[in-house]
């Protein structure tokens, strides 16, 4: 199970903040028969569709960015959701018919701050490497 935290994956994460765009994201899923993980029950449980070269069913949570894979007929994703990332906040929001709109902006207002946090830190990080690889090159040229 892989976590990636690039700049296009929060870009991906903010497009889909309505269910209807997540469910949109599910084109070519290979569970749409009668079963735990359709993709309505998939883009409820706050999943879009990420798949990748090597993984077909790979989803990606818009809220915590949890990527899951391995998906049996039998899972239910809002569980597999609390199981895997059990501090997202999607999970204790109400459902999105009967959000209000301050409420749907509170959320998407938390969001976005978690977003921005994450971005800074990837910059922090990636600065920090950089730096330290500097640091090697200078000392190799002394020795
Ligand atoms: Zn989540």
């Amino acid at each position: 199970m892989a976590e990636t935290t690039d700049e296009t994956q929060l870009l991906q994460n903010f497009l889909m903040n309505t269910e209807s765009e997540r469910l949109a994201s599910f084109k070519d899923w290979p569970f749409n028969e009668d079963c735990g993980c359709v993709p309505a029950k998939m883009a409820a449980a706050g999943f879009y569709h990420c798949p990748t070269d090597r993984e077909s069913d790979v989803v990606r949570c818009f809220m915590c960015g949890k990527e899951l894979d391995g998906w049996e007929p039998s899972d239910d994703p809002w569980e597999e959701h609390k199981k895997h990332s059990n501090k997202c906040p999607f999970l204790n929001a109400k459902p999105e018919s009967e959000e209000t709109l301050s409420e749907f902006l509170k959320t998407e207002r938390d969001r976005q701050e978690q977003r921005i946090v994450r971005a800074v830190e990837l910059k922090i990080k990636e600065f920090l490497d950089q730096a330290a690889r500097t640091k090697e090159e200078m000392s190799n040229l002394k020795g």
